[in-house]
């Protein structure tokens, strides 16, 4: 009697158990920490990526738009969600003293051998990619739909997205109705996860300025156009494009973080070069921002009676990052899934940042794909009531000394990766 009457119960409770993840994450974690390449050199990071994906059982491709990897999952009709992770680390000497910290170094761009070290996280967002792509497979039946999941090179230089896009990822493969990334966060606690309807970080761009005078002695500086003194005229008035041009209520940033000309004492240089990050939220303060630029270079030169030959020249590098809008619609939906899997105690409204991050171009393309970026908290919890207790300040992102708390932070991102796509594909918002 017995048998029959808990057979089917037995059937009953694991048919509604979900499937659990068997791939070590932690594991994985460690060894992509202790392993970290380069923007633009994520060979071994993709290929082994690339493989795991295979072995769950997505259909898997290779260099889209350089070493980026796109895996898919068609499970029948319904929406398509796509999950980003990023995977370049940075040349920074890792000083954590973590176990498994890098020791790694690798040739930069110009030729020069630095260590790197996944200051900025990339390997958690990485790990909780695999996390949720097991997951979501594992428990097709609970679901219906297109998974598409990227794996994005060279987010730290802003080439990453801007290829994989160039390169077909929106054209080549199913278009996602939603688009849905993380990225850690270097002060909100492991176990949380921080969201922001609307900007979330800014637009980024690099400029570099090289202002031309005519060199000479040092001790005739009326035989000569003195680049020096020109340059730190035209810092200082770059000051005031923020504090007088650009409406209060706009952020923006000017920083020079860059000034270098001539090799000694008694010698006026022929020129000095100016480096520039802009950071702002909108395209007309942006616009405005390097128009300001432009005009304040141009005039100083034109009052230090330079000629025309001899303006300033104005290079915008192609870096350019634009910002993250994040779409109200899908962090409202997004967020209320995260209440659901993590407790509404543990799902936080952040500020937003003028940091920059790539993602922001998935959100570009026309027509227009709703897509949010979420923060992952990753600061343990000892260390951050640490910090609060004691006025402390936490290592940033990009820091040599930023550990994520990385087993706690890797399984509330799966957590909630997995059951925010649930939701979406399932339309339970
Ligand atoms: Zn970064
Ligand atoms: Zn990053």
């Amino acid at each position: 009697m017995k048998k029959i009457i808990y057979l089917p119960l037995i059937f009953l409770l694991s048919f509604l158990k979900a499937e659990e993840n068997n791939i070590d994450l932690f594991g994985l974690y460690k060894h992509l920490h202790a392993n970290p390449e380069l923007s633009y050199q994520e060979f071994e990071t993709s290929e082994k990526l690339a493989k795991i994906l295979e072995n769950i059982g997505y259909e898997v491709t290779r260099n889209i738009g350089g070493n980026g990897v796109v895996a898919l999952l068609n499970n029948g009709e319904g929406e398509t969600v796509l999950l980003r992770a990023d995977m370049d680390g940075l040349p920074v000497k890792e000083k954590t003293g973590a176990s498994y910290a890098s020791t790694k170094t690798a040739i930069n761009s110009e030729g020069k051998e630095v260590f790197t070290m996944h200051a900025c996280g990339h390997d958690v967002h990485m790990t909780v990619l695999i996390g949720a792509a097991e997951y979501l497979f594992k428990n097709q039946s609970d679901w219906k739909g297109t998974l598409v999941l990227v794996l994005e090179p060279a987010e730290e230089v802003s080439g990453g997205a801007r290829n994989m896009i160039k390169d077909g990822l929106f054209t080549r493969f199913p278009r996602p109705d939603f688009n849905l990334a993380f990225h850690v966060s270097s002060s909100l606690q492991a176990g949380k996860v921080g969201y922001l309807p609307g900007w979330a970080m800014a637009n980024v761009d690099s400029v570099d300025i090289t202002v031309r005078g005519l060199g000479g002695h040092g001790a005739y500086p009326h035989t000569t156009k003195d680049p020096i003194v020109l340059a730190a005229n035209i810092v200082t008035q770059l000051q005031t494009i923020v504090s007088r041009q650009i409406a209060p209520t706009d952020p923006a940033v000017v920083t020079v973080g860059s000034i270098h000309g001539g090799t000694k004492h008694n010698v006026i240089p022929n020129e000095v070069k100016l480096q520039l990050t802009l950071r702002s939220y909108t395209d007309e303060v942006r616009n405005q921002t390097l128009a300001s630029i432009e005009r304040i270079a141009r005039g100083a030169a034109i009052s230090a009676g330079l000629s025309e030959d001899y303006y300033p020249v104005i290079e915008i590098k192609d870096e350019y990052t634009p910002a993250v809008f994040n779409n109200p619609g899908l962090v409202e939906k997004v967020q209320k899934s995260f209440v659901k899997s993590l407790g509404s105690e543990n799902v936080i409204k952040v500020s937003p940042v003028m940091g920059g991050e790539d993602f922001g171009m998935f959100g570009r393309v026309e027509p227009i794909i709703p897509t949010a970026l979420f923060w992952l908290g990753a600061v343990n919890n000892k260390v951050y009531e640490k910090a609060i207790r004691e006025d402390l300040t936490l290592p940033s992102l990009h820091s040599d000394l930023f550990l994520p708390d990385a087993e706690p932070a890797i399984e509330t991102g799966v957590r909630a990766m997995s059951y925010a796509a649930l939701d979406l594909f399932n339309k339970k918002y």
